[in-house]
């Protein structure tokens, strides 16, 4: 969520994080023939793909998805290869394709499986879609039986075929095949074009007031799929519905505000549990304290200095993959803390190894050596990042919160005057990040609840953090933009 007065006057080259780097490594395939001839020559000629093909591809997975297809063949073409190797693998191509669909023809399963799998993916999809469910059936047991231990393409792409989504997690060989992921990922991008679904959820379906605008709705739809190609990559089994998302991480989703929103080119994804933790409009007053706190928590927790707002304000050319890491290991560390208020032994261990470490000889936070003030330190900072004394004293389990912790004070929020030029105190009551009432906003939380797979896919087709993305108002963590 921002305020009107956001999202104003600030410079998007700077703002726009990196894109993520790539974690894929570009080899062949394990088990697949080093000399391939199917996958050379249609990596090489994109005419090797028939009219039928084509038109099977088209009526499926749209148009469009078919031009990029036919697009990076010929790009791959230009790239190498001569024309008489070319010509030469165009033969064995139509080779197999005879061979396979005699196999198909014959019933011979275990031949058919076996002369798929030495297709390229781009080739394998179409074949498999002029093919009947029994086909699949029986091609798919076959090569679960003759190719036990390398039939994750064939089976991959039979399931994706069949059901429309990453049924099983992604296969060994498939990993070192980039470009086969590619074809995939295009193909469920373009399967979504239909189904329009963001993280299970129809984009028509998500709550925003103004109503999202369409190309920005594009945009979501778009990573709906990057998210789930990177958590099939990460080896992990692919949300499809609202409920297998929600478990997954993705609680809910919308817009509504100013900045961004106020235009549809905005959603907050988590609004409770993942909050704008610093720097937010006009509320520097505030962010001296939240700092504080955050640099109390890295500095017992993990015996370094906070990344917050220092990394957040200028992430200076790191990929969202890096600033990621950086946040999830401060919001680990913020459940840490505070849950700490309920293991005094475990408090003990921590003071006891703050101290001895290089970090905490310093001890430039000013912790005390007795954990008992410690534990008051924590629960007071539990009150400054906007937790209630209910909720502390529902972690303490009954246990009376310590003397001496109070309720913070308001802070107020300020306003930029353009006349003076000078920032001008309200009477507005700047908010703290864990205010609100919603069982799911509480420090012991920490703040990073969104999959780093969502947060990726996001990125990924162009949409800006709010985390990190937003310049000096960095720290937004719900929030993604089109900017
Ligand atoms: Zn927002």
């Amino acid at each position: 969520m921002r305020s009107q007065t956001q999202d104003r006057e600030r410079d998007s080259s700077k703002r726009q994080p990196a894109p993520p780097v790539t974690r894929h490594v570009n080899a062949q395939p394990e088990h697949i023939e080093p000399a391939s001839p199917a996958r050379q020559t249609l990596a090489a000629h994109p005419s090797a793909l028939k009219p039928t093909d084509i038109l099977v591809l088209q009526q499926t997975a749209g148009n469009q998805a078919v031009q990029r297809m036919l697009t990076t063949g010929i790009q791959r073409q230009s790239q190498g290869g001569t024309d008489q190797n070319a010509g030469a693998q165009a033969n064995k191509v139509q080779q197999m394709t005879a061979d396979f669909d005699k196999a198909l023809q014959d019933g011979d399963w275990g031949k058919a499986a076996l002369i798929l799998n030495g297709f390229a993916m781009f080739d394998i999809l179409p074949r498999l879609e002029k093919m009947t469910p029994d086909q699949w059936r029986e091609v798919k047991a076959a090569a679960e039986k003759i190719m036990a231990g390398w039939e994750g393409r064939v089976t991959t792409a039979i399931e994706l075929v069949e059901h429309h989504r990453l049924l099983s997690p992604i296969p060994a060989g498939m990993k070192a095949d980039p470009q086969g992921i590619e074809i995939i990922k295009r193909y469920m991008k373009a399967l979504n074009q239909k189904a329009r679904l963001v993280f299970g959820r129809p984009v028509e379906s998500i709550p925003a007031t103004p109503p999202l605008q369409s190309h920005f709705k594009d945009k979501l739809v778009e990573a709906d799929t990057e998210a789930k190609i990177r958590v099939w990559e990460a080896g992990k089994t692919v949300p499809e519905t609202a409920a297998d998302w929600t478990s997954y991480g993705v609680q809910s989703i919308g817009s509504g505000g100013g900045g961004k929103h106020a235009e549809g080119l905005a959603v907050d994804i988590n609004y409770w549990s993942a909050p704008y933790i610093i720097g937010e409009y006009g509320e520097q007053a505030l962010d001296k304290e939240l700092g504080a706190v955050y640099a109390r928590i890295a500095g017992l927790i993990n015996k370094e200095k906070s990344a917050i707002p220092a990394l957040i304000l200028k992430p200076g050319g790191r990929g969202v993959e890096e600033l990621y890491d950086a946040l999830q290991k401060e919001s680990e560390a913020m459940k840490q803390y505070f849950g700490l208020v309920k293991d005094t032994e475990a408090l003990k261990k921590i003071v006891n190894e703050y101290f001895a470490s290089d970090f905490g000889k310093t001890n430039a936070l000013g912790f005390s050596k007795d954990p008992d003030e410690v534990k008051r330190q924590i629960e007071q900072d539990y009150l400054i990042l906007g937790g209630s004394i209910k909720q502390l004293e529902a972690l303490l389990s009954g246990e009376p919160v310590m003397k001496g912790v109070t309720t913070p004070g308001v802070v107020y929020r300020m306003e930029f005057n353009k006349e003076t030029k000078t920032w001008e105190k309200t009477n507005k009551p700047a908010d703290r990040p864990f205010q609100g009432p919603h069982p799911e906003r509480k420090p012991e939380s920490g703040f990073l609840s969104i999959p780093r797979e969502v947060v990726e896919a996001l990125v990924a087709v162009g949409l800006t953090w709010g985390a990190v993305g937003l310049g000096g108002e960095s720290g937004d963590i719900m929030h993604f933009d089109l900017r």
